[in-house]
């Protein structure tokens, strides 16, 4: 040990230490790689441009792009159940809600307020992968901007979008999501409240939901007509 530290130790201190490389005289006076240098600049003046002059150019994110996450306003509705999953499956807890009832829709349970914090948020889209109602969904809006702690904080207002807006992210959810699972975890619209209104539309009975309904307890309360002996 003791006589390996009595032996020079090479490093620029020391003046036993060798350079590996010594610079010709072209190279020490430095300029031709400053004019290297100028010329490689010049030529990127004249290159393709990638950049784009936001914010009055935007980029269109493609389908698979994880924005903020939104509400799926479905005829003016949200489609949330406010069933909490969300919230649960939330890494950083961002997002809370209080549930309500409303016995005059099928739907019954909703947000009465529904709120996520965008200081919180991380874009991870596990809120959109437990929804069973695809009622909460990765947008494409990137632009996100606040002044303060209570603006980061969205309330339903702000994160309720028209499904319509979204047709990209949904049909993307619908070709890609959880496939390798099969068709279990595949979101089922015949179970969601909203494929109500839909098959209305294909009936064509002209009927509210809260008509449907109360036909449905008419229905269930008359006796029926013939017995079976
Ligand atoms: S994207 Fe992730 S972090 Fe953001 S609200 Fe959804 S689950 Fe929470
Ligand atoms: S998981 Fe879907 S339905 Fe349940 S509370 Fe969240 S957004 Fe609403």
């Amino acid at each position: 040990m003791q006589e390996n530290l009595e032996k020079p130790v090479l490093n620029t201190l020391n003046k036993e230490y060798k350079r590996e490389r010594t610079f010709s005289f072209m190279e020490n006076i430095y300029l031709p790689e400053i004019f290297k240098a100028l010329w490689y600049t010049l030529k990127q003046m004249f290159a393709p441009k990638f950049t784009m002059l936001y914010p009055e150019e935007k980029w269109e994110p493609p389908a698979i792009f994880r924005g903020r996450p939104v509400l799926v306003e479905d005829e003016g509705q949200e489609r949330c159940v406010s069933c909490g999953l969300c919230a649960r499956a939330c890494p950083p807890l961002a997002i809370s809600m209080q549930a309500n009832e409303n016995s005059d829709d099928p739907k019954e349970r909703y947000p009465e307020w529904f709120e996520i914090n965008m200081l919180r948020c991380i874009y991870c889209g596990y809120c959109e992968e437990v929804c069973p109602e695809e009622a909460i969904v990765m947008s494409k809006d990137y632009d996100i901007v606040f002044e303060s702690r209570e603006e980061a904080v969205y309330d339903k207002e702000r994160l309720l979008v028209p499904k319509e807006d979204l047709k990209d992210r949904l049909d993307y959810l619908k070709n890609y999501r959880n496939r390798q699972f099969g068709q279990f975890w595949d979101f089922q619209e015949e179970n969601n409240i909203h494929s109500v209104r839909d098959r209305d539309r294909t009936w064509n009975t002209g009927l509210s939901l809260v008509d449907m309904l109360e036909q449905q307890k008419k229905n269930d309360a008359t006796e029926a007509s013939s017995k079976w002996t």
